[in-house]
């Protein structure tokens, strides 16, 4: 939104964050050991969107990277989503065409009327067996809630596969930021017209700062005070290591789904980064109610009260509303992209333009 409105605006900017750097949650930056690690978690860049991924060219050349996950399940690391793979490496089988898993499925699947929970997506599709293999001790840690009480969207995220391809994305670009997210956001927001106020809360300043126009892109519900009662987002803690070997997982990703594991997944960032080094760097997360909200929780109630919020927001003149916290929609990076420039062009084009 500010290098929209910098540049094609001819606006003056000032771009306010209470952390003390820049680009958000998907902020990254070298550890002692000189490994380029993500502060909020493994943040991986893909879309089928031609434009955004032109739009972020402009600030960056890019390392193609194809991300690949495990999830580690009874003593064996097999690959996530599932796919046929998955299915001889757990059930001992040799399938070996596509039409083979299919079948092998369909006789797990428990077909259901209506797919409205993460439960319905997955049982319909794997049945209860795989569900409770891959799916719900995962959901249950990540979200602290059952997949029974999740809309069905949010492990819709993750297909099934009948063939081998064992990426975790089906997306058309997949390239990570070359010099990494920060160094992106850093060159979108080098620009004469732009300054960068750090380690402030907005609200601290709102005040005493001449504005036509704010983009608010916290929790909506703390812009409101909390008028309506809290929204609930859910937290993560990160625990991040550096350990003394070459290499500490075979992919960038391992994923828990075991409920007796405190934590949901491993990253290990040399995968991302193509790094070559020593030594290695690797995040633990561990799900929580308490801290920075991350993540939007996708249920009705949670919807509902969303859309009171929502009616507040679109009264608020002079303020927009943009990105995963203050729409409250649990978006990739991606996606946020998009909707900013949407937003942008709605706001500072077509309003000129009319
Ligand atoms: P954010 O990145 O959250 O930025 C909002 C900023 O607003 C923050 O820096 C915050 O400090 C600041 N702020 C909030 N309130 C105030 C205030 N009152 N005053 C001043 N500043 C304030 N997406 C992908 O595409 N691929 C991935 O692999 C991926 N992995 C993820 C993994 C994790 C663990 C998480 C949590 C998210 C992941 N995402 C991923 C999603 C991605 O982080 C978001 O889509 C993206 O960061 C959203 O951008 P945003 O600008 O809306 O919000
Ligand atoms: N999920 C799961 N097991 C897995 C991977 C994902 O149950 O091994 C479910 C879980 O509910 C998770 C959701 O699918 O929150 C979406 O997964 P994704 O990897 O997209 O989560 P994110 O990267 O956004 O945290």
């Amino acid at each position: 939104m500010a290098e929209r409105m910098a540049e094609e605006a001819g606006l003056n900017v000032l771009v306010i964050d209470r952390r003390e750097h820049v680009a958000g949650n998907a902020f990254d930056h070298e550890d002692a050991s000189g490994i380029l690690i993500h502060r909020y978690g493994p943040h991986i860049f893909h879309t089928n969107s031609e434009d955004v991924f032109a739009y972020l060219s402009r600030f960056t050349d890019w390392r193609p990277y194809e991300h690949r996950v495990l999830a580690q399940v009874e003593e064996k690391q097999v690959p996530m989503p599932i796919n046929r793979t998955t299915l001889n490496m757990i059930f001992g089988k040799s399938l070996s065409t596509d039409e083979e898993a299919e079948e092998f499925l369909a006789g797990m699947a428990e077909p259901r009327d209506e797919i409205r929970t993460s439960e319905d997506v997955v049982v319909s599709k794997v049945g209860q067996h795989l569900y409770e293999m891959f799916f719900r001790g995962y959901t249950r840690k990540q979200w602290g809630l059952d997949p029974s009480e999740l809309d069905r969207s949010v492990t819709a995220r993750v297909p099934t596969r009948v063939d081998t391809d064992d990426r975790y994305f089906g997306d058309k670009f997949q390239q990570m930021p070359a010099n990494g997210y920060t160094a992106m956001f850093e060159k979108m927001l080098d620009h004469p017209r732009i300054c960068i106020l750090l380690d402030t809360d907005y609200k601290d300043v709102v005040g005493k700062i001449d504005y036509d126009r704010m983009v608010f892109t916290g929790p909506v519900d703390e812009y409101f005070d909390f008028r309506l009662g809290k929204l609930p987002y859910r937290s993560l803690q990160f625990r991040h290591e550096m350990v003394d070997q070459e290499q500490f997982q075979p992919v960038g990703v391992v994923n828990y789904p075991n409920e007796a594991v405190p934590y949901t997944r491993i990253t290990e960032y040399k995968h991302l980064t193509g790094q070559v080094a020593p030594t290695t760097s690797i995040t633990y997360e561990y799900p929580s109610a308490e801290g920075d909200p991350y993540y939007p929780i996708p249920r009705p109630e949670n919807q509902e009260l969303f859309r009171e919020y929502d009616k507040l927001a679109n009264a608020e003149e002079n303020v927009l509303f943009v990105g995963r916290l203050a729409t409250y929609r649990y978006y990739n990076m991606d996606q946020v992209v998009g909707q900013a420039l949407a937003t942008f062009r709605r706001a500072f084009v077509e309003t000129k333009e009319a």
